[in-house]
């Protein structure tokens, strides 16, 4: 049986940006992200490869997806800083899973349950240094650090680590870059001042990993760019950083017919065909990830030559027109892939669909059937 959509996963391109990004930081540690099924990649497999390559830790954001990836037996410190009350605190603690911290209300959450289970939490406290997103303010850090230390000095949680956010990393002229970094340097004085001796503090994602070398701390943390994708168009292409794209999507040819000129094609007819052509049906729709807004944009490389999707996405299918081109049942079309190999990009998805090339990846469904190359072990 042929899978209607596959995703082939390099997971040597994935070890070759795992070392680049090494290289790029130069000895200071990398903690590979792969929240989110590894940015829709295969979360296990590509944790498991990220280690081998050499990455120091594993980031995630929900605590499942911490458990899953030791569950899949991958080893090394990993880091899941995304919880919410009642989330799985012991099971966590019991793997040796280190925890974000962003409140006192987390802390005793984490803290009661590592006396729950005779351990001491690993945790790392998240600041809030400008996103207004996750982490604690600035403002209420004192507070939370009192707490911090008498969980400490009780035996429940062991303070290793300090790590904020960016909102504009993607603009590095952006002068909230300084700012942000000015009130990350205040929080690492005032947990040092508190005695706790950190062992890692981390602020830099993929777009500051790649163009701001002084957010690098001790730690980076990229996720997008692991995957060969760039973070935005003012930090360059990921080939500029000698990164290759993992994922490549296919699905193959599963109907040809041939129509005449002034053909309405798919759900209210958004294209016509402008001469006598041929259709072929391509059997990946928006319940694959193939997002709807690409109608009449998604490019597509298909017997050598680069078509756009005419007409609407569906659900689980949209068409080609094809006209001219030399194709039978069962061929192989790419719908991205590495532009080296004249594919399209996952980034040229994302334009023609007028969003980030974060969601083309993420949003790939659980229906397509994932393969992995290319694997070291
Ligand atoms: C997702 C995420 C990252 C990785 O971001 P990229 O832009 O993909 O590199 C790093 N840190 C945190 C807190 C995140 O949520």
């Amino acid at each position: 049986m042929t899978a209607h959509v596959t995703a082939r996963i390099d997971l040597g391109a994935l070890a070759h940006n795992v070392r680049t990004i090494k290289e790029h930081v130069g000895g200071r540690k990398v903690m590979v992200v792969v929240k989110a099924d590894a940015y829709g990649h295969g979360l296990v497999k590509c944790g498991q490869a990220a280690v081998n390559a050499g990455a120091d830790y594993l980031g995630v954001a929900l605590l499942e997806e911490a458990v899953a990836l030791r569950e899949g037996n991958v080893p090394g410190p990993i880091l899941a800083w995304l919880n919410t009350p009642n989330d799985r605190f012991t099971e966590c603690i019991a793997r040796d899973i280190d925890l974000a911290v962003n409140s006192i209300a987390s802390l005793k959450a984490i803290a009661n349950s590592a006396y729950s289970v005779d351990r001491i939490a690993r945790v790392h406290v998240k600041v809030d240094t400008g996103l207004s997103r996750n982490g604690v303010l600035l403002s209420d850090l004192p507070e939370l650090i009192i707490a911090l230390r008498k969980a400490q000095d009780e035996g429940t949680v062991n303070v290793v680590g300090v790590m904020s956010h960016f909102a504009y990393a993607d603009e590095p002229s952006n002068p909230t870059i300084a700012s942000q970094i000015e009130e990350f340097k205040t929080a690492v004085d005032l947990l040092e001042a508190a005695g706790f001796e950190l062992e890692v503090r981390h602020l830099a994602n993929s777009a500051a990993t790649l163009g701001l070398p002084h957010t690098y701390f001790d730690m980076v943390r990229p996720g997008v760019a692991v995957y060969g994708v760039s973070p935005g168009a003012e930090v360059g292409n990921a080939t500029d950083f000698n990164l290759k794209p993992v994922m490549t999507l296919t699905s193959v040819v599963s109907l040809l017919k041939e129509v005449p000129a002034g053909t309405g094609v798919s759900y209210a007819h958004q294209y016509h065909t402008t001469q006598d052509t041929t259709l072929a049906l391509i059997p990946a729709g928006y319940a694959d990830g193939i997002p709807r807004s690409a109608t009449n944009k998604g490019p597509v490389l298909v017997a050598g030559e680069t078509r756009r999707v005419a007409g609407r996405v569906c659900m689980d299918q949209f068409l080609l027109d094809v006209g001219g081109l030399n194709l039978k049942l069962g061929d192989e079309v790419v719908l991205f892939g590495d532009p080296e190999r004249g594919e399209p990009s996952v980034e040229d998805w994302a334009d023609a669909a007028g969003t980030i090339s974060y969601e083309i990846i993420t949003r790939i469904g659980p229906r397509v059937h994932r393969e992995f190359l290319n694997n070291s072990w």
